[in-house]
């Protein structure tokens, strides 16, 4: 055995580790959760490297990752530290310190996509403010502070008038709509009240949503997937059809903005953008995720490279792959929380047990430890030749009666 493969513990560090693979970089990835584990399933096909930082022991990313580190993403010590021991450092969710991302870019600590972007991104009142300065097209926004700024935009933008959280926001928990005038202020009191920091949004009177994921290389190369089209249940996010059924010059319209959005912003890795279509067929800008994202769930069956594939490529300044379809249709289902506890358990894993025989299928669950409703327990992508045949097996799979044996 030679001694080159020797290593004296006392000074061990990740970094050092001769990988005989694709990078010897160990790709660091704030936070655990599904979208981790998915970087960490495409991570392991490579032989790339993989360390998570998430607060939960048992994150659904934990039994993937080359190595999880306890600790909270949001925590300056924890992130500075897990910095240290990563060549690369990226992200899977937005709501991080950035102010130590920052300080460690200084440092010359690499952070794909750049510190700027989270900044950017996870005040989405600061991200509307930025998008507008470069002249994306989006729905009307204001801060609000108090009852009289409210009162105004609602007079301005009508109603319904959608409110949100300016920070800390996913799967709709941060959004509330007024109706009339009426419901401000109860809509401002479920959301925190004025001094959690809000803004609202003229109503988008959208006829489908559609995303485009743009993956942008370290030498600024863009390259972006399909249009899918992605349908939401209560705010949040519940079905995925790749391809969308817009004619080829809406898809050519919705790219050129998610290309847009996405040059207006700095680092490499992939990003969701998740836009409205309007009857008008104006494409409106609604957010954009600097991560892998549910809109590209499918992207694992039916693209030749996955969008993890995609971002661990990216971030690593490897050649991007390619995003187009290898299967002509997908449906991407998202399995939500339907009931707390037990019974939410095994309500989903009938549906999960009977999507095996249903043709095309691929079954994703995450292991999160609690079942709670509305929570993104798992998800199913159905594959095919047609839409219109991944549309019926979705159906037959979601018509039959469920069981219930209690
Ligand atoms: P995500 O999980 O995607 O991060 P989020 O909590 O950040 O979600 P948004 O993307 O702001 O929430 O909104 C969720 C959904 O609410 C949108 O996909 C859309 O269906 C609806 N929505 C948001 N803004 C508007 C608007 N201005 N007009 C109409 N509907 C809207
Ligand atoms: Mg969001
Ligand atoms: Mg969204």
């Amino acid at each position: 055995s030679s001694s080159k493969h020797s290593y004296n513990y006392s000074s061990f560090r990740e970094d050092e580790i001769s990988v005989h693979g694709l990078s010897d970089k160990i790709v660091g990835v704030l936070g655990g959760g599904q979208l981790g584990q998915m970087l960490c399933q495409a991570a392991s096909q490579m032989g790339i490297k993989v360390m998570v930082l998430d607060p939960l022991e048992n994150c659904p990313a934990s039994a993937l990752a080359y190595n999880h580190v306890v600790g909270r993403f949001d925590d300056s010590v924890a992130v500075e530290a897990f910095a240290k021991r990563c060549g690369v450092l990226t992200i899977e969710i937005e709501h991080v310190d950035v102010a130590t991302l920052e300080k460690l870019e200084q440092q010359g600590v690499d952070c794909q996509p750049k510190a700027s972007t989270i900044r950017i991104i996870q005040d989405k009142y600061l991200q509307k403010v930025h998008f507008s300065q470069h002249a994306i097209p989006m729905p009307e926004f204001r801060e609000i502070d108090g009852d009289d700024s409210a009162t105004k935009a609602g007079d301005l933008f009508g109603y319904p008038l959608m409110i949100k959280s300016k920070r800390l926001a996913y799967d709709g928990r941060g959004n509330a709509v007024a109706h009339s005038k009426e419901e401000v202020s109860s809509c401002v009191d479920a959301l925190g009240g004025y001094a959690h920091g809000l803004y609202v949004e003229k109503w988008a009177p959208f006829v489908k949503e559609l995303a485009v994921i743009v993956a942008r290389g370290r030498d600024g190369s863009l390259s972006c997937y399909p249009v899918v089209e992605t349908i939401h249940k209560d705010n949040i996010c519940h079905i995925v059809k790749a391809p969308a059924e817009v004619s080829w010059k809406i898809k050519e319209l919705a790219t050129e903005v998610a290309q847009k959005a996405v040059r207006s912003l700095e680092g490499a890795g992939v990003f969701a953008v998740e836009l409205f279509l309007t009857k008008d067929e104006q494409i409106l800008l609604n957010e954009v995720a600097p991560r892998p994202h549910n809109s590209g769930h499918q992207t694992i069956e039916c693209c030749y490279t996955s969008q993890y594939e995609q971002h661990l490529r990216a971030v690593l300044g490897l050649p991007l792959g390619n995003p187009s379809m290898k299967t002509p249709a997908a449906i991407m289902y998202n399995l939500l929380g339907e009931e707390e506890g037990e019974r939410g358990f095994a309500l989903a894993h009938q549906l999960i047990g009977r999507a095996l025989s249903i043709p095309g299928a691929s079954v994703h669950w995450y292991n999160k430890p609690e079942m709670r409703k509305q929570r993104k327990m798992g998800h199913i992508t159905i594959v095919g030749p047609t839409t219109a045949i991944v549309e019926n097996n979705l159906n037959s799979l979601l018509s039959k009666e469920v069981e219930t044996s209690d």
